[in-house]
């Protein structure tokens, strides 16, 4: 483990106001390090770091990572989160996808540069497309559709991953790769458009589960706190990546859509609707060198996360 998991450093986290990122920051701050939150609220939200604003350690800057990241104050690590990440969101910015996920990236590598900090890459398991693999492992390359509606954020993500790894070699920055998996919790937006906010928000409200297709497509949802984690342990490694981090209990959409119901107590009906186009049939991560070199692996159950996050869902209907 590095000197960055003794805490007491200055991180910045790019995208940092978004659902994953506020919980990092959170996370950090709890780790005794500084955080300075760059974000364009883009797809973020004030509500989500507003419990932090007051921590003497926490800095709020608004900005586009595309269009340049300046921070004077010496940085030992930098998470660059910054990216929209439902469908939803990225179909409806595509060119701002691809802008944060390239010159955001190449901005957030030069920051690291400059300050000498750990620079951290949160890309994702759609790198592997709709995949021809099954469980993905780090050495799949993955089933992407360049021209695709999904290639916005499946290419932005793929060309983070190649200027990340060619700046290591050309710029010798400490450079990290981690590949999430869906993650789920508190803070996701009801309207997001992923599968487990859908639900819930459709539970509660006692109307139809949209569920896509005919429900047999899986995924495997990792619970926020058990990403966090595994970020943090990335993080204080010395390991490159990519690495994957999710949990590795697949579930179909219809078997999530009857889970959340049966926690809600709800007495809402299954609807079909149409399935998006190029969404992965399958996912689930192989975590071996999660497990084996980060020593880290999810610990939350999907039940225990879901119930979890229908309670928060409940005190915060709007999100
Ligand atoms: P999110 O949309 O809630 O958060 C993204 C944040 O980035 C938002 O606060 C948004 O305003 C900000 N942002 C976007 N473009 C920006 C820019 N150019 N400049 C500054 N800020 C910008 O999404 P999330 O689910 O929290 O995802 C966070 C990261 O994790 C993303 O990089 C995403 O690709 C990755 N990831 C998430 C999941 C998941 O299931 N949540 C899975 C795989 C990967």
């Amino acid at each position: 483990m590095s000197t960055l998991a003794t805490g007491r450093g200055h991180a910045v986290v790019t995208g940092g106001a978004g659902f994953v990122g506020s919980h990092l920051c959170q996370a950090l701050l709890a780790h005794g390090y500084d955080v300075t939150c760059v974000d364009d609220y883009c797809t973020g939200s004030p509500h989500n770091v507003a419990q932090l604003a007051d921590h003497p350690g926490f800095t709020f800057v608004a900005g586009d990572v595309a269009q340049g990241l300046d921070v004077d104050r010496h940085t030992d690590l930098v998470c660059h989160l910054a990216s929209p990440a439902s469908p939803a969101d990225y179909l409806r910015l595509p060119l701002h996808t691809l802008d944060t996920g390239s010159a955001g990236t190449r901005n957030a590598l030069e920051l690291a540069r400059r300050h000498g900090a750990r620079f951290l890459l949160t890309s994702t398991s759609e790198v592997y497309g709709d995949p021809l693999e099954h469980p993905q492992s780090e050495s799949y390359w993955g089933n992407v559709n360049p021209v695709g509606p999904r290639s916005v954020y499946d290419e932005a993500k793929r060309f983070a991953e190649a200027l990340t790894t060619a700046e290591a070699e050309a710029a010798d920055v400490d450079t990290a790769i981690v590949r999430l998996f869906n993650t789920y919790g508190p803070r996701m937006r009801p309207f997001d458009g992923r599968a487990v906010p859908t639900f819930i928000r459709q539970a509660l409200a006692g109307r139809p589960l949209t569920v896509t297709g005919d429900g047999t497509q899986t995924r495997s949802l990792t619970y926020v706190d058990d990403t966090v984690e595994g970020i943090l342990a990335m993080a204080w490694s010395d390991l490159s990546g990519p690495v994957n981090i999710g949990n590795d209990t697949e579930l179909t959409m219809l078997e999530l859509a009857r889970m959340i119901i049966e926690l809600t107590g709800s007495s809402s009906v299954i609807e079909f609707i149409e399935r998006p186009t190029d969404d992965p049939m399958v996912r689930r991560p192989d975590l071996t060198l999660a497990r084996g070199k980060l020593r880290w692996e999810p610990r939350t159950a999907p039940r225990d996360g879901l119930e979890r996050t229908i309670a928060w869902f409940r005190e915060h209907p709007e999100g």
